[in-house]
């Protein structure tokens, strides 16, 4: 008979926890829930990886892309990281702990209002080099540049590329229009 381990009850009951910074939030009934990250480990010496397998419920979630977590958890665990199939996978053998507070801090940093602490900010907005905020909650609006945290100049170049396609698509309807 095989042991039940807590990752497996994990995959079974798909464990709700609060969405929370660097501070705890113990009250059960706290609006704000993610999914607690499924992580499975593949390979020996080094080719040791984990797999990520929920990071796209997660992300969405704390409405954000998985692409840009997976950067976040790569930066902060000094680590290499690969996001393909849905599925973010690092380099090494990542505990869970260290990717539970590693988590806790892309939330800190890059999901929660900075006023009113909670995770009401649904997306970016680009500024220059710097990424607009502002809260659905408390109508706070906020600024973060590459000073503030590595990871704005990757968002920063994200935008740009959306911006950049979305130019791209209406540039050819206008010609469409014109012909
Ligand atoms: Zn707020």
């Amino acid at each position: 008979m095989s042991m039940i381990t807590t990752h497996d009850l994990n995959m079974m009951f798909s464990t709700k926890v609060n969405i929370c910074g660097l501070k705890d939030i113990v009250d059960p009934n706290y609006r704000y829930k993610r999914d607690l990250e499924i992580l499975k480990y593949e390979g020996k010496g080094n080719g040791k990886k984990t797999r990520f397998v929920n990071i796209n419920e997660i992300s969405l979630q704390l409405h954000r892309t998985p692409d840009e977590l997976t950067k976040f958890l790569g930066i902060d665990l000094s680590t290499s990281t690969n996001y393909v199939d849905n599925v973010a996978i690092l380099n090494g053998h990542i505990r869970q702990d260290d990717m539970e507070k590693s988590l806790r801090k892309y939330i800190e940093i890059f999901v929660l209002c900075k006023e009113c602490g909670l995770p009401e900010i649904p997306k970016y907005k680009l500024d220059g080099k710097k990424i607009k905020t502002k809260c659905l909650g408390c109508g706070a609006r906020n600024k973060m540049d590459s000073d503030d945290h590595r990871l704005v100049s990757y968002i920063v170049s994200k935008l740009k590329q959306q911006k950049g396609d979305k130019d791209k698509k209406k540039k050819k309807k206008k010609e469409k229009e014109q012909a």
